[in-house]
């Protein structure tokens, strides 16, 4: 007996608010496929429902890939098609699908992408900083020094940063990019992109901390952070604010000195505290 022609893998982007957002090929792919390994099948079903599509859902999530992993496998072997999504844009941004993407891949069947939105693509087309080259860093950890060191790590990164952030901790996050980064470092933050409340700020991060702060609002939905790349000119600002640092230390106490010496010279406190 011959054997079945393997199933595909499509990896298909859903929308990140708006949900006119996905493409008529995601549709026909989601529709045609045999089974659709969703990361929330609760999430996913409304979408599908507002679609007038009934294929059948799996959960595909952290807690389960690696098990579920194997069967997906075995039926795409057996001539299943399968569709992966995850809850918002594109799946193992951020989202699960890796270890199903790679077992697919090594098994040999076929990977195939649906591309459609992703918050990190949608806020940097929008954001007017350089884009030519840009660093995607996901999420920052929760918890404080973990963040602090991995900011401090970026801090002479002179590509374009982009981070995805959380309601809960989109303050704590700015004002922490504002000490490894500087005052005076340009960025963006773009909250709640294709929704009612799609905002796009834009200010250095010492004005963006505030106008963040004042505003409830602003803290509040879904957020994609980009800071602009450093710049050469902030060599020179930072061995300014490190001479100026080695003048007032001799007067004032070290983290007063490195205050008034970012004040003065526009270089980042962090840096010459630690200096
Ligand atoms: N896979 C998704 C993608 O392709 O963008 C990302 C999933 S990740 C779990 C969710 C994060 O993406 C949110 O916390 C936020 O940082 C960002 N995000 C998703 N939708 C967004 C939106 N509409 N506006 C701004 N940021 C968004």
């Amino acid at each position: 007996m011959s054997q079945p022609r393997p199933g595909t893998l499509h990896v298909v982007a859903t929308p990140i608010g708006h949900r006119d957002d996905i493409s008529a090929r995601a549709i026909e792919t989601l529709r045609r496929a045999r089974v659709i390994a969703a990361e929330d099948t609760r999430h996913t079903r409304p979408l599908l429902q507002h679609l007038n599509i009934d294929t059948p859902l799996v959960a595909l999530h952290d807690h389960n890939e690696r098990t579920a992993v194997d069967g997906l496998v075995e039926r795409m072997r057996g001539g299943d098609d399968v569709a992966l999504v995850s809850d918002a844009g594109t799946p193992l941004i951020s989202d699960p699908g890796f270890r199903l993407v790679r077992a697919a891949r090594i098994a040999g069947l076929r990977v195939s992408p649906v591309p459609g939105p992703s918050a990190v693509i949608a806020a940097l087309s929008v954001a007017g900083l350089p884009s030519d080259r840009f660093v995607f860093e996901g999420f920052l950890s929760a918890k404080a020094g973990a963040r602090r060191s991995r900011l401090a790590e970026l801090a002479g990164e002179s590509r374009t940063l982009i981070f995805y952030e959380s309601s809960h901790r989109i303050v704590e996050s700015l004002e922490d990019m504002r000490e490894a980064f500087g005052a005076d470092r340009e960025a963006v933050v773009a909250r709640e992109l294709t929704k009612m409340f799609e905002t796009v700020l834009g200010d250095p991060l010492s004005a963006l901390v505030e106008r963040v702060s004042a505003d409830p609002n602003q803290q509040k939905g879904e957020f994609v952070v980009m800071v602009a790349g450093r710049e050469a000119g902030e060599d020179e600002r930072l061995s300014e604010g490190l001479r100026v640092f080695a003048i007032l230390k001799d007067e004032l106490p070290p983290a007063r000195a490195a205050k008034l010496a970012a004040a003065i010279t526009g270089a980042p406190r962090k840096a010459l505290y630690g200096a």
